[in-house]
């Protein structure tokens, strides 16, 4: 595996490659990481890993700096799954350019996530956009679980008519159900089983949940996750994967998203 830490001996490497399969992640590498990383193996030998945790995708700079960092765990993790390339960029490599393409943000970045974090779809396309500028990679592999950042991804890929394919990965979780995330590292015990739960919850009841169409079962909704100890619900919604607007019949191909803390731990999922 060979590490850069630079843009300009990055491109020296790569700039003649044109099967690059990129797996873009903010690092904490886990088996949802690691998935796509085999997922890519399969399109390609030539795979390259960016960690790099975006100051521009936090709307509170204390989240920022708490996101959980494990750089020397994660080198070893990639050693072993044998990747061909770790690019971990400076803020300086990735901000310092003026990008070819203009950020395309769709409408559905109001919704759901982008409600509650004003500016984090547009910090996310924003370094996404750069990073394909530098790297021109053939496909791009995202995690389902980030449902809204992998459409808006698409959205934008496709509106500036950038050749790069998304590459769209299954949720991968714990024994218990839980959604693998760099995050869950905050959690104590009690939180896992809460989280644990509210997974339960969801799975359980997914099709009253779709069918909640008053704003008064919605309500009822939250407050049975509330009851189960989270700390704060930011929403639970359905969405028809489709149309990504809001669900109207329960036949329909639709998640059941949710943004909760446990604590000051943000956690997402939908299923
Ligand atoms: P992150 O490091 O959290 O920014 O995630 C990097 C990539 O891994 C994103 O495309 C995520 O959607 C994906 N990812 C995160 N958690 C999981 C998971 N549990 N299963 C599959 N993919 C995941």
């Amino acid at each position: 595996m060979k590490i850069f830490k630079n843009k300009i001996q990055l491109l020296e490497e790569i700039s003649n490659i044109k099967d690059i399969a990129f797996v873009p992640t903010m690092g904490s590498i886990h088996r949802g990481h690691l998935s796509l990383i085999k997922k890519a193996k399969k399109k390609s030998k030539n795979i390259l890993v960016t960690i790099y945790v975006n100051p521009k995708q936090f709307s509170k700079s204390l989240d920022f700096q708490k996101y959980p960092r494990n750089i020397n765990k994660d080198i070893t993790a990639l050693k072993k799954i044998n990747i061909k390339y770790l690019y971990l960029p400076t803020y300086k490599d990735i901000y310092s350019f003026k990008p070819k393409s203009k950020i395309f943000l769709d409408k559905f970045s109001k919704n759901l996530c982008g409600k509650f974090r004003p500016r984090h779809f547009l910090g996310v396309i924003n370094v996404v956009n750069r990073f394909i500028e530098i790297i021109k990679p053939r496909t791009i592999f995202l995690g389902f679980k980030d449902f809204q950042q992998l459409t808006l991804i698409k959205l934008h890929l496709i509106k500036k008519k950038i050749s790069t394919k998304v590459v769209a990965c299954p949720t991968i979780r714990e024994k218990n159900g839980i959604a693998l995330s760099s995050r869950n590292a905050k959690l104590n015990k009690i939180q896992i089983k809460i989280a644990k739960k509210v997974f339960a919850y969801l799975k359980d009841n997914k099709k009253i949940i779709l069918s909640a169409n008053s704003k008064k079962k919605q309500s009822e909704i939250i407050d049975r996750v509330i009851k189960i100890g989270v700390t704060k619900v930011d929403y639970i919604k359905c969405i028809n994967l489709k149309t990504l607007q809001k669900t109207k019949k329960i036949n329909e191909k639709s998640n059941v998203f949710i943004a909760y803390y446990l604590g000051d731990t943000r956690l997402i999922d939908n299923l």
